[in-house]
């Protein structure tokens, strides 16, 4: 049977009968993976202490003669990805990727792993939101803010453009509707994906949050 091995971020695990857990794993070159971890719900399994979130890790799994579950055989703990004071943020974000990357999908390590790495460089009202925002952007359930997400003509950033129906259109296609992002507000985000570290308002951070919903609302 054949042997893979591979950088992995660990998504989440399922508790499966007595002892085991089903774990679903972004690995670096073999996209999403589920694995069986058997056994590792007890106290002496070595996969125990390594087997941690928001930690690189390094797997070594047996591939499934059928069926798409492979079989764990070694994990090792490489370095943490996140401050201790970060971790429910860090969790929360898991939970969008396990949703935004899901079963079959090719890609989503380098993308959660860029976004862990927005997170880890903000505080966490500002990282939370940044990191989401980049992991739905390489995604592709949002565009950027220089093109209309319509007609997708060129927008200077010192001009107007509106959110209008999750989605950011040119004054043309918004037609007098919508909210208006502010070029202020446009620029501040695109530093923020940057990781620069810069002052945004309250009022910006309650427009994010509101246009992050709307998206994930009309995805869902
Ligand atoms: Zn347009």
């Amino acid at each position: 049977m054949v042997e893979q091995k591979d950088d992995a971020l660990l998504l989440r695990a399922l508790p499966f009968s007595d002892s085991s857990l089903i774990l679903h794993v972004l690995t670096k070159n073999h996209g999403r993976i589920s694995l069986m971890a058997r056994g590792a719900r007890r106290a002496k399994s070595p996969f125990r202490a390594s087997l941690m979130p928001l930690y690189h890790l390094n797997v070594r799994w047996r591939e499934p003669r059928t069926g798409s579950m492979g079989t764990l055989i070694e994990v090792h703990r490489l370095s943490s990805l996140l401050d201790e004071q970060k971790i429910l943020a860090g969790q929360l974000l898991l939970a969008k990727a396990n949703v935004l990357f899901p079963d079959g999908v090719e890609h989503g390590y380098e993308e959660l792993h860029k976004a862990l790495n927005l997170l880890s460089k903000q505080n966490e009202n500002l990282g939370l939101p940044t990191a989401i925002w980049s992991m739905l952007s390489d995604a592709g359930l949002v565009g950027d803010f220089t093109h209309c997400w319509h007609c997708a003509s060129e927008i200077n950033l010192d001009d107007k453009m509106y959110w209008f129906k999750a989605h950011s259109l040119c004054s043309k296609c918004a037609n007098a509707r919508g909210l208006e992002l502010s070029s202020g507000y446009r620029k501040s985000v695109l530093n923020l994906l940057k990781g620069e570290h810069i002052k945004f308002s309250t009022n910006y951070l309650n427009t994010w949050q509101q246009i992050t919903d709307e998206v994930v609302k009309s995805h869902r």
